[in-house]
């Protein structure tokens, strides 16, 4: 099998054809000619698009190479989250989901639970979800490592305790991307993220993806994206499937520099709750190194300064770093994650997402802006 950065840049591909191009542009269709009874694989928009279906199969060689798993794209990574919970749990069943993860689980916690779905939930760290599993589990939703929290869980233990007791097993990869974890091939049913972050890289698409490789699974979940429509342009995807091509060096890059940032602001003394998978003196960092694959723990470090004035003014003073949402992002960004008020996170506690930037550039911006926020405070 070839490595990775092979494998990204291949990935999904058609034949060679002589003077085609080696990605074809995006198929801008509503509907497809279509003589005679309506079988595909091209029928009606919504249903399948051909731009879609080379980007579906590129995520499914880097999820889950050499197998015939198949990848559902989405206009986003709550569509793609909404589908797996929503196509596969009903009236009386009941579900496990993190009480640390991304910050609209509970409003789809909220809804599943007005259709009659029990759901429990429990942080991601030490393997917590595994207390609140139970027979009438249907589903066990993991996000590791969880976004903000940078927390850890063992997918392998908790898929193996799960699938003993007949629950399915989802994984939100999204921080980690499939160079950096194969939820898989850990156990897992499903892998679920959003492209958004990583994965595109570049800020300026939205994206989801599941992919499964039992094909009734991934069928359900088809047929639910045709049902709501949760589909992605084809412009987006076709951005999508040429951002892939880079995603090795993008990764790779980012996750050396946010290691070597955390590294940077290890000895501060304005900063309390350093995280990064990465750190050897994380808590994670055991079963990060355990699951996650080439040293690649994500371009997310998580820390928290004494107060919001501080973490204001840090923001405020970084100059190669934009203050904004999401990560992934090829230009670094950090935010004050509290201002969305979805997350238990403390008023100074900052998420900064790791650009492409030179590591020195970074780090000098980053502790300089330290210096300026913090001594105002005087400490
Ligand atoms: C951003 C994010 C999502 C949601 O993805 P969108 O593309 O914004 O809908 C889901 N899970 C995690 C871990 C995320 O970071």
């Amino acid at each position: 099998m070839t490595g990775d950065g092979t494998r990204a840049v291949r990935a999904g591909l058609p034949e060679a054809e002589a003077y085609e191009p080696t990605l074809p542009g995006p198929v801008f269709a509503a509907h497809y000619h279509l003589p005679g009874d309506p079988v595909g694989p091209y029928t009606y928009g919504r249903d399948a698009n051909p731009t879609w279906s080379l980007l579906e199969r590129a995520i499914s060689e880097l999820e889950s190479p050499g197998t015939d798993a198949e990848t559902v794209v989405f206009s986003s990574g709550m569509g793609a989250i909404s589908a797996v919970l929503l196509s596969q749990l009903r009236q009386g069943d009941a579900a496990v989901l993190p009480s640390d993860g991304y910050q609209l689980l509970p409003a789809l916690v909220e809804r599943l639970e007005g259709y009659g779905v029990t759901v429990r939930t429990a942080p991601t760290g030490e393997d917590a979800q595994l207390a609140v599993l139970d027979d009438r589990t249907k589903l066990l939703w993991l996000e590791t490592p969880s976004n903000p929290g940078l927390d850890v869980c063992d997918i392998r233990r908790l898929a193996e305790a799960a699938h003993a007791r007949g629950t399915l097993v989802a994984v939100d990869n999204t921080l980690a991307t499939p160079l950096g974890q194969r939820p898989l091939e850990l156990g897992a049913d499903f892998a679920v993220a959003s492209g958004t972050k990583a994965l595109t890289g570049h800020g300026d698409v939205l994206l989801g993806y599941v992919t499964c490789r039992d094909p009734l699974l991934a069928a359900q979940v088809r047929a639910w994206r045709k049902t709501v429509g949760a589909i992605p342009g084809p412009m987006e995807a076709w951005l999508a499937h040429r951002s892939l091509a880079t995603l090795q060096l993008r990764v790779d890059r980012q996750a050396a520099t946010a290691l070597a940032l955390a590294e940077a602001l290890r000895d501060r003394p304005e900063i309390t709750g350093l995280r990064h998978p990465g750190l050897p003196t994380d808590p994670a960092h055991r079963l990060a190194a355990g699951q996650m694959r080439g040293g690649r723990f994500g371009c997310v470090v998580s820390f928290t300064l004494p107060d919001k004035e501080c973490a204001e003014r840090f923001l405020a003073g970084l100059r190669l770093v934009d203050d904004a949402t999401s990560f992934g992002g090829v230009r670094s960004t950090a935010e004050r994650r509290g201002r969305w008020g979805g997350d238990a996170v403390p008023e100074g506690f900052i998420r900064f997402s790791v650009g492409a930037e030179d590591p020195d550039d970074l780090i000098a911006d980053v502790l300089r802006a330290l210096d300026a926020a913090c001594a105002a405070t005087g400490g």
